[in-house]
């Protein structure tokens, strides 16, 4: 791999983790942050003057057990120009160039987590032949989502209908990809796959274990950027944000406790932290340096 190359790598001793870049967009704050005042949320995650934050649509590429797999997808570069406008999209892609900078290729990954099937998780799986035909980017690679978030993604009554994978994702089942889970399942020795609910129905989050104790927690989007680590600050787009408190509060206080990782689904700035017992960003990862493109707000 190239030199130059900035992943933000983290080595669990064992499983190594990169964090590619899935594409820069922007969000209304206060959407982001909910029930969380904007004189706070403004402190902690600085907006523009259209009160938008600049996002990254992490993706992390695991290496582990022999395998290799990607925590979500990123943007993709198949969506129409309504849900392009939707996401205020700034920063195409590159995974592929984050891929081959590791030095593998599509046919290489095994696995795919999709912690939900909003299309900045899940876009990237997909992408549109010559024909204009969708079709999936990693022709190996096992999709793991959770049963209910399929049937969300299918029902057109969800409020989020609009930023769901829709038909596209019918197009994945159909090519016998996606393998559906209900609750918790372990995609390898070290990863393991679990039912959060919250932001949507099916959210899931992944539990990367290291050697020594040593671990990355993802939530997906039930920790968007460093102010998330408050089990309080939930984004208004959480269909259930009770849930998303609850599941917040188990599995924080259990990261903190052991020392872990905890990831973030779209901090431009930083990809990960580690949490004092009182909830509090002991220590952060830098997100790389592409990733922070969209970051000019700050
Ligand atoms: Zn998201």
């Amino acid at each position: 791999m190239p030199a130059h190359a900035d992943f933000g790598e983290l080595d669990l001793g064992g499983p190594r983790l990169y964090w590619l870049d899935g594409g820069g967009f922007r969000s209304d704050g206060g959407a982001q942050f909910g029930p969380v005042p904007r004189p706070r949320w403004a402190e902690v995650y600085p907006p523009a003057d259209d009160n938008s934050v600049p996002l990254t649509a992490h993706v992390v590429l695991v290496q582990a057990d022999g395998q290799w797999g990607l925590i979500d997808s990123g943007i993709g570069h198949h969506l129409s120009e309504r849900q392009r406008r939707f996401y205020r999209v700034e920063r195409e892609s590159s995974v592929e160039r984050g891929l081959a900078e590791v030095g593998i290729t599509h046919d290489q990954l095994d696995w795919v987590a999709l912690t939900h099937l909003h299309l900045d998780h899940a876009g990237g799986v997909l992408r549109r032949d010559d024909g204009g035909e969708v079709a999936p980017v990693f022709p190996r690679a096992r999709v793991w989502v959770q049963t209910l978030e399929a049937r969300e993604a299918r029902d057109e009554t969800n409020r989020a209908h609009a930023v769901y994978t829709g038909d596209a994702f019918d197009r994945l089942e159909a090519s016998g990809l996606v393998h559906e889970i209900e609750g918790e399942a372990a995609i390898s020795a070290s990863i393991r796959l679990f039912l959060t609910g919250g932001h949507s129905r099916g959210h899931q989050g992944v539990l990367i274990a290291g050697a020594d104790g040593s671990a990355l927690l993802h939530l997906g989007d039930l920790v968007i950027t460093r102010g998330h680590v408050n089990p309080g600050w939930v984004s208004a787009n959480d269909d259930f944000p009770l849930d998303s408190i609850r599941a917040k509060r188990h599995w924080l206080s259990q990261a903190a406790q052991q020392g872990w990782w905890v990831a973030f689904s779209h901090d431009v700035a930083y990809t990960a932290a580690r949490l004092s017992v009182d909830g509090r960003v002991e220590a952060r990862r830098a997100a790389p340096a592409r990733a922070q493109a969209a970051r000019r707000a700050e």
